[in-house]
């Protein structure tokens, strides 16, 4: 189920809000306050946030830019509720980032119509981003590896080790240079840390793991392109 978070501080709007999106079968949560606004869209990770711009405590602009500040929101979709029109080149604009608006007072049918659009532009982007090597693919965004369409668990750090070899498919990569790009070079880790999570990492991946391959000595690296393809 899909979620939206409201900020807005008008009660009334929000109740009107909170109904039709939670019966468009979208799941709804409320920030009434600025503050909580981010807080809840680290907690929750939202599909989408409904912002308003005037806010009593934190503007919207201002909870726009910290959302774009931090890796885990960055590309959340945001529609701006907007009270004046001569904000929305600011808006929409490089400034504050959001990628929709609607001015008040808007009718609920519109505002439903543009989450809708919104919604349906960014999981195109999200079936970009994932990151293919023949059967394996990483959902970069999400955090999730599968295999011929099956989910693998793996830890962060088999996923990232499997997503910098994918990136740098055809290049050797040395153990000191994943060392440095994956393990961000822990004092405490020698080079065999490597060579036990690419082992960890072939038994995970199944039949594709043998993609992986050992260069004796020197370090990993996956194939330009996959066997058979
Ligand atoms: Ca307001």
């Amino acid at each position: 189920m899909q979620t939206v978070l409201i900020v807005e501080d008008e009660a009334d709007l929000v109740s009107v809000l909170q109904y039709n999106i939670s019966g468009s079968g979208r799941r709804a949560i409320v920030a009434l306050r600025g503050a909580d606004a981010v807080v809840q869209a680290r907690e929750h990770v939202p599909d989408l946030i409904l912002l308003d711009l005037m806010l009593p405590d934190v503007s919207g602009v201002e909870i726009a830019r910290q959302l774009r500040a931090d890796p885990r929101t960055a590309q959340l979709p945001i529609l701006m509720l907007s009270a004046r029109g001569g904000d929305i080149d600011r808006i929409v604009g490089f400034e504050v980032g959001a990628d929709d608006y609607v001015t008040k007072p808007f009718s609920v049918r519109e505002l439903l119509l543009r989450i809708d659009a919104l919604l349906r532009r960014t999981r195109r982007t999200e079936a970009r981003a994932l990151l293919r090597f023949g059967d394996i693919a990483i959902d970069t965004e999400g955090h999730r590896a599968f295999v011929g369409g099956e989910e693998v668990a793996l830890t962060r750090l088999e996923l990232q080790l499997l997503r910098v070899l994918i990136e740098r498919k055809g290049r050797l990569q040395t153990r000191a240079r994943l060392l440095e790009d994956v393990w961000r070079l822990s004092p405490e880790i020698t080079s065999r840390t490597v060579d036990t999570h690419i082992n960890r990492l072939r038994q995970k991946l199944g039949a594709a793991g043998a993609a992986l391959e050992t260069v004796r000595g020197v370090g990993y690296r996956i194939a330009e392109s996959p066997a058979g393809a």
